[in-house]
């Protein structure tokens, strides 16, 4: 792939500090290497109540990188949703904060109830809506009640499906509401005919690919470590799927990243 290609194919999801506490700081080095002077971004995702302020200060010097702040489903959150929301209330409020989430539901891991974990969820919605920022979910076995929720919400503010693992059935409703999908290396693993399905009917203004990284990581290396720099290989299948270019669709990608993430931003 030309480098100038590469360049321009954006991550719209990837953990940044769980990627560089698994590969070591100099690994930083490379993947600026790889995005420096291209098109292409990299959402950073928050998962803690309070780790914004450190990924900022880590990545938010990066032309490339955009933060979001966010609540992942986990038991202590859910114990805790005034005090933590506050807390995310405050990174919200900076600018450098693009969107809520990672955020949702989680019915593998089943921390908490559901109906803990919807409240946690439907707090940071609230909040996405209160400071105008899109929506991040996280949705895991958790189809039907992900629907009901967002569905209060995607009018008002862009949300986004990220690591999309449900089916075309499923990618339908959520379109149907307004979602804008986004599709992870498990997209490539063998048994994963429905997310191939679904990703070969999502419209072209409602796309967005991630690596999830550091998990996900797409064939021929499941199981192992992902970064931002594994992210070729989604977009090689997923322009196989549509019928299209890797290049045409770093550029679709990257237009839909501007539309959802940067809002209000002059670059
Ligand atoms: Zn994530």
């Amino acid at each position: 792939m030309p480098d100038e290609t590469r360049r321009g194919l954006t991550d719209s999801h990837a953990h940044l500090s769980y990627v560089i506490e698994r590969n070591g700081e100099a690994f930083l080095g490379e993947i600026a290497a790889a995005y420096s002077g291209g098109s292409g971004i990299i959402v950073d995702p928050g998962v803690e109540h309070d780790d914004f302020p450190k990924r900022k200060a880590a990545f938010g010097g990066l032309p490339f990188v955009r933060l979001t702040a966010g609540i992942w489903p986990d038991a202590e959150s859910m114990k805790a949703v005034t005090e933590r929301i506050a807390v995310l209330e405050g990174y919200a409020r900076d600018e450098a904060c693009v969107a809520i989430g990672e955020c949702g539901l989680d019915y593998h891991w089943m921390n908490g109830t559901e109906a803990e974990q919807e409240a946690l969820f439907r707090a940071q919605a609230e909040l996405a809506v209160r400071y105008d920022k899109p929506l991040i979910v996280h949705s895991r076995e958790a189809r039907d009640d992900t629907l009901a929720i967002v569905s209060d919400f995607a009018p008002r503010i862009p949300v986004i499906i990220h690591c999309f693992g449900y089916d075309e059935d499923a990618a339908r409703a959520f379109l149907s509401l307004g979602c804008w999908i986004s599709f992870a290396g498990n997209m490539t693993y063998k048994r994963s005919d429905g997310l191939r399905a679904a990703c070969a009917v999502v419209p072209e203004d409602r796309l967005l690919l991630e690596t999830d990284a550091p998990y996900m990581c797409p064939e021929p290396r499941r199981g192992k470590d992902s970064s931002p720099l594994d992210i070729e290989r989604t977009y090689t299948l997923a322009a196989t799927l549509r019928g299209t270019s890797v290049e045409r669709l770093g550029e679709l990608v990257r237009r839909n990243a501007g539309s959802v993430f940067e809002k209000g931003r002059s670059s």
